[in-house]
């Protein structure tokens, strides 16, 4: 087996609560896998099938991918997103996102007769094929397998199926970096899930997709934002995370989804600076002394007025 082309993929990234390999329900096994089940799998450039399933899907990307993927292909955000995306939707919600670009005959393209090109950065969708997770419970963190589990995607095409090599989910998890991607796009995950689970009942304002797609997809832009802004005026940031984000992708891409939460969501995470808080109090209570005043000025006014026509309406 080729591990620098060996391919893996899948055709849609998300549905509620899980991470969906397949939209046809009659390709999943219906058994719950655990992380100690055994499945039997193996892609590899000997099978018949190899890179059949780089074409016709539809790979979105997560902020993580995107990263990683225009580090390896050393280009700014800007130039990847332009050359191999287009914009969507991400699956069931009005958030905005981006999904590789398909060629004309519908094919990745990353993929070659070899395999694929961009092997170890390959998206997190192709990573998961063919084991999806399902995890019901927003906040699970690493250890808390009870709340999720595993299911296999078996596709008519897919020959890796009628492989001999066998592992456990962990095995397969582990050598597929499943792990880290998870980690990773934990928290962007919940973000998308929370939206879903609000449904059509909340609208997200245009400015608040704006910030989202701009948050997930281009840290180059966010960290602008942060740092060439009024961002650090308004938010209450300790120095010790001013000085990560500066630096550091990933913290910055992590303190983005915290972001995030906050301002679309109202988590009370990344909070306005209290001065600032106390002085739009004051604001407030200003222009709430002056209506009043103003309140009371018209209504002597009108008392005046009304006076003036009882004694005019006396004298006739
Ligand atoms: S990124 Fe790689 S594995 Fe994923 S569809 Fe494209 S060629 Fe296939
Ligand atoms: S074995 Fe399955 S995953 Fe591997 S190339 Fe064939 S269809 Fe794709």
């Amino acid at each position: 087996m080729n591990k620098s082309t060996f391919p893996a993929k899948e055709k849609s990234l998300f549905s509620k609560g899980m991470q969906k390999t397949d939209k046809n329900p009659s390709n999943i096994i219906p058994a719950k896998l655990t992380m100690d089940s055994i499945i039997k799998f193996r892609c590899h450039p000997g099978v018949s099938c190899f890179t059949a399933c780089c074409g016709n899907i539809k790979i979105i990307l997560t902020p993580f991918d995107i990263l990683r993927l225009r580090k390896y292909l050393n280009m700014s955000a800007d130039e990847f997103l332009l050359r191999f995306t287009t914009p969507t939707h991400i699956e069931k919600t009005d958030m905005p996102g981006v999904m590789i670009n398909l060629d004309e005959e519908g094919r990745c393209p990353f993929v070659t007769p070899e395999g694929c090109t961009i092997y170890p950065e390959r998206p997190s969708a192709c990573r998961y094929y063919p084991i999806g997770m399902a995890n019901f419970h927003e906040g699970a963190k690493d250890g808390q397998d009870a709340e999720r589990f595993f299911f296999k995607v078996k596709e008519e095409h897919c020959k890796g199926h009628e492989e001999d090599k066998e592992w456990t989910i962990r095995e397969w998890r582990e050598d597929q970096g499943v792990d880290l991607c998870d980690d990773m796009n934990r928290e962007w995950m919940e973000l998308v899930m929370r939206r879903k689970s609000f449904g059509h009942q909340a609208t997200l304002s245009e400015e608040g997709k704006k910030i989202f797609f701009m948050a997930s997809t281009d840290t180059d832009k966010f960290r602008s934002f942060v740092f060439e802004s009024s961002f650090l005026e308004k938010y209450d940031i300790d120095q010790e995370t001013i000085d990560l984000i500066k630096e550091d992708d990933i913290a910055l891409m992590k303190f983005s989804f915290r972001y995030l939460a906050s301002t679309l969501f109202g988590v009370q995470d990344i909070t306005i600076k209290e001065e600032l808080v106390k002085a739009r109090v004051g604001e407030i209570g200003e222009r709430k002394k002056e209506a009043e005043k103003k309140a009371e000025e018209t209504y002597k006014e009108l008392v005046k007025e009304r006076d003036e026509l009882k004694k005019r309406l006396e004298k006739e």
